[in-house]
């Protein structure tokens, strides 16, 4: 296994575009690779989202929202129906299943249309506390499939790391968060599975 070094942190992936980096950290509240969750339990999930969500969303709890077991299971139940559809290689019932609890989750969150000065409708979070949050996310989204942002918002597709990056290559078709840690670290397991078959020693820095 590779270890990261000084130079290789988790910051390195790319962000996306606000308001799509927004929902990119609440996707990253899952730590795979620490096996840690920031959505655990209401007392991590007020942290990071007093932390990291924002001040629209650090001004709601200071004002009382209290973030209860309930919008925990609501949160957790948002966030691995879109890691599921971001990933490729969910499987069509799991696709299934996770658009059904995006979809109860849209109806369930009122949002409003609101013009903008030159005329343009934007939908924006109507309700309070969770269902404005979750409402934000998904006016984000929205935003973000209109921009044609959405479709880069990816998993890794190393297992073990499975970090949501937002692509920045030109032509789509980035698939680890980043080359230096997660790519290197595949082509060395790819590297010793040909090794053991072949029992040849072929250099680590062949193209893949
Ligand atoms: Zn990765």
């Amino acid at each position: 296994m590779i270890e990261l070094t000084a130079g290789q942190t988790r910051a390195a992936p790319a962000r996306a575009p606000e308001p799509l980096a927004r929902v990119q950290d609440f996707l990253n509240s899952v730590h795979v690779e620490r096996g840690t969750d920031e959505l655990a339990d209401p007392a991590a999930a007020t942290r990071f989202l007093a932390g990291e969500m924002g001040p629209d969303t650090r001004r709601r709890l200071d004002d009382g929202w209290v973030i209860s077991k309930s919008d925990v299971d609501r949160l957790l139940g948002v966030r691995a129906a879109l890691r599921a559809l971001i990933r490729v290689g969910t499987g069509e019932t799991e696709r299934a299943e996770a658009a059904r609890t995006l979809s109860e989750t849209a109806q369930s969150v009122p949002v409003a249309l609101r013009v903008d000065p030159d005329g343009r409708l934007q939908v924006v979070p109507a309700g309070t506390d969770c269902d404005w949050f979750i409402g934000q996310l998904m006016t984000s989204i929205q935003q973000a499939q209109g921009a044609g942002t959405w479709e880069r918002l990816k998993i890794c597709r190393a297992d073990a790391c499975a970090w949501v990056f937002y692509d920045t290559s030109r032509n789509h078709s980035a698939t680890w968060c980043a080359m230096g840690v997660c790519g290197n670290r595949q082509k060395v397991t790819r590297h010793r599975e040909r090794r053991r078959q072949s029992r040849s020693d072929e250099p680590l820095t062949g193209q893949d």
